[in-house]
């Protein structure tokens, strides 16, 4: 009950949708609909709005923030794919992934759609960006989704991302790979309300997971023109999060960890202080983890 009442208090946040409108045209309109503009946030206590204000997100610039509750799911922003309703930590992933535009890009686990189509808004819908999923009903509601928000460089596929073939000619030019696995969801602060399960059945959850999240990683990290990757789960159990990281570090010497936004707040549990992480407390978010992989250049496997 607690964590339904955090949740509810996290502020709303807008990612404004760059393939269909700017994040000036997106502010105008809502100062035009009533709502009151307070410029770009400094600092995390800027986020406390009260009702019909809004700022400019303080890490994010793609980022709108309102006060808790407020509604858009009927606002023509929202109906016409101006704006995507997505908490400010799962914008994390493909902001930090940053494809450039006509790169070829992997979602290994990508439905119902939210960070995909925010890389191809990163992308500019330019070059390829495929897109898996093993939920055919999660794929029919990504479709809506991407086509509500104009994406069109996608390919999106009904396939475990495990079966796909890394060497298959299809994915020769892919440099970058997002990769959101299922997970235990233990940070989304309005599910959460699984106080009586038995501490034996999480365990046994969690480590069944950690295993499946770790053969997506090195799965993924297969791709033989594979630079950067970026591993994200919505929770906040340390066994799905650094563990995963420090286990795959260990089984592929040549990926790193990149110190990923110096200024976030939160940051992932020693030694892995690279990665991020979020919560109510910290970010007023979801929890949260984001890892950046990155292979070693051959310059500096030279040098080493
Ligand atoms: N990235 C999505 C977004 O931002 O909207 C959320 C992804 S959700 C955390 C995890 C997804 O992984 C689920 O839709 C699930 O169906 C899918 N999934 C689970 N196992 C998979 C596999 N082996 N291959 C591909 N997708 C898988």
């Amino acid at each position: 009950r607690v964590q339904r009442v955090a949740g509810e208090q996290l502020p709303r946040y807008v990612r404004v949708n760059t393939l269909k409108t700017t994040v000036e045209d997106a502010v105008d309109y809502l100062k035009r609909d009533g709502f009151s503009y307070l410029g770009q946030a400094s600092r995390l206590d800027d986020l406390t709005l009260k009702k019909k204000e809004f700022v400019k997100d303080l890490h994010l610039p793609q980022l709108l923030v309102f006060a808790p509750k407020t509604d858009f799911h009927n606002h023509f922003l929202y109906k016409a794919g101006h704006i995507i309703l997505q908490d400010k930590a799962s914008c994390l992933p493909a902001f930090l992934l940053n494809p450039t535009p006509g790169s070829h890009v992997i979602d290994a686990c990508a439905a119902p759609g939210n960070k995909t189509s925010h890389l191809a808004a990163i992308m500019e819908n330019k070059g390829k960006l495929f897109a898996f999923d093993l939920d055919a009903k999660r794929l029919a509601t990504m479709s809506t989704l991407l086509l509500r928000a104009g994406v069109t460089c996608h390919k999106l596929a009904h396939q475990d991302f495990l079966t796909i073939d890394p060497d298959s000619p299809q994915y020769k030019d892919v440099e970058n790979i997002l990769l959101d696995p299922s997970c235990s969801g233990s940070g989304m602060v309005c599910l959460k309300d699984h106080a009586s399960n038995e501490e034996e059945e999480d365990q046994t959850r969690l480590a069944s997971l950690a295993s499946f999240q770790l053969r997506c990683l090195n799965h993924g990290l297969r791709f033989p023109r594979l630079k950067r990757l970026v591993y994200s789960t919505c929770s906040i159990h340390r066994q799905e999060n650094e563990e995963v990281i420090t286990a795959c570090l260990h089984q592929n010497p040549n990926f790193r960890v990149v110190h990923a936004l110096a200024h976030w707040p939160e940051r992932g549990l020693e030694p892995l202080s690279q990665c991020l992480r979020a919560s109510t407390s910290k970010t007023r978010t979801h929890g949260f983890f984001v890892a950046l992989l990155e292979k070693h250049s051959m310059s500096r496997d030279m040098k080493l």
